[in-house]
């Protein structure tokens, strides 16, 4: 028990130092200052060469999206992923101990040369992240805290980090065993999670690109607009394009759907005139509304 406590403690603080160093030290595998330059940079684009032309660069939603950023990407690590990560890593050897299980290695691609090893992780956790997403929709209880994402009204670039952060830990949990098989720990590989956050602000972004024939392969916005239509096709009933980073997934397994220039279609979900528009209620939101979601079918 002392044990946990002291990584509790230890994740906080040392969580807390990172921080600080991050802010205070610019380097080129800086969280903090990419984050902020690839949001400046997407951005600039929106304003640039808009494709909504009438949206505004502070569009509806904008402050509400951008507190979202601060909060899931920093301050949600900084209260308490990084402890129940730490915790929740620790019990879990723990618990292989006890059948004398050490190392669940069980394809070693620490000896492949490194880019290698960035795109192989790249392409499985896009995949798991692909199937999570699926369920997101599917499971009535997800779906719940899944609605604060698709709850945008406008589109723009950081509407990407609006989501629950329970999200964080259902997605990170899922991906955790299949990635430690091949030798991966719970750290995240700065330049892979740089690169899918790049991808995510531009699926969201007023910018009308789809990458031509890449667009089979990268999610991108023309596609992930889709993604947030109000109005479900019959032959899609739970949702379509699931695809995070990449979008050959929708592709392969028949869930893409692009009709036309999804430009001015409304985006939402059905009932959203009612949903919360602050932090606070949204972030609530899933949990108050359990009871009354288990017979609820989507
Ligand atoms: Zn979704
Ligand atoms: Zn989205």
């Amino acid at each position: 028990m002392e044990k946990y406590l002291k990584i509790i403690q230890e994740s906080f603080s040392g969580y807390f130092n990172y921080l600080v160093q991050e802010i205070t030290n610019p380097s080129w595998t800086n969280y903090f200052y990419w984050l902020i330059g690839l949001s400046l940079l997407v951005w600039t684009l929106e304003v640039l060469i808009p494709w909504r032309k009438n949206q505004g660069a502070f569009r509806k939603g904008f402050w509400l999206d951008s507190f979202y950023i601060v909060f899931n990407f920093f301050l949600f690590s900084l209260i308490g992923y990084n402890a129940i990560s730490n915790v929740g890593v620790e019990l879990f050897n723990d618990f292989l101990g006890l059948f004398g299980i050490e190392n669940m290695v069980a394809i070693n691609i620490q000896g492949l040369p490194v880019w290698s090893q960035l795109l192989i992780m790249f392409v499985i956790a896009d995949f798991i992240q692909w199937n999570v997403h699926r369920q997101l929709h599917r499971i009535p209880q997800l779906w719940e805290f899944h609605k604060i994402h698709h709850s945008v009204k406008e589109m723009g670039f950081a509407a990407q980090f609006r989501f629950h952060f329970m999200e964080t830990i259902i997605y990170k949990s899922v991906q955790y065993i299949p990635l430690a098989m091949i030798g991966f720990g719970i750290q995240e590989f700065f330049v892979i999670y740089m690169f899918s956050v790049f991808i995510g602000h531009l699926n969201h972004a007023n910018v009308g690109w789809n990458y031509g024939i890449l667009g089979y392969i990268f999610n991108n916005p023309k596609m992930h607009i889709w993604h947030h239509s109000k109005e479900l096709p019959e032959a899609h009933p739970y949702g379509m394009n699931f695809g995070l980073s990449l979008s050959i997934w929708d592709y392969l397994f028949g869930s893409a759907y692009v009709p036309k220039n999804g430009k001015n279609i409304e985006i939402g979900f059905e009932g959203d005139e009612d949903f919360p528009e602050d932090f606070g209620s949204q972030v609530l939101f899933p949990f108050i509304n359990r009871s009354k979601s288990t017979q609820k079918i989507k």
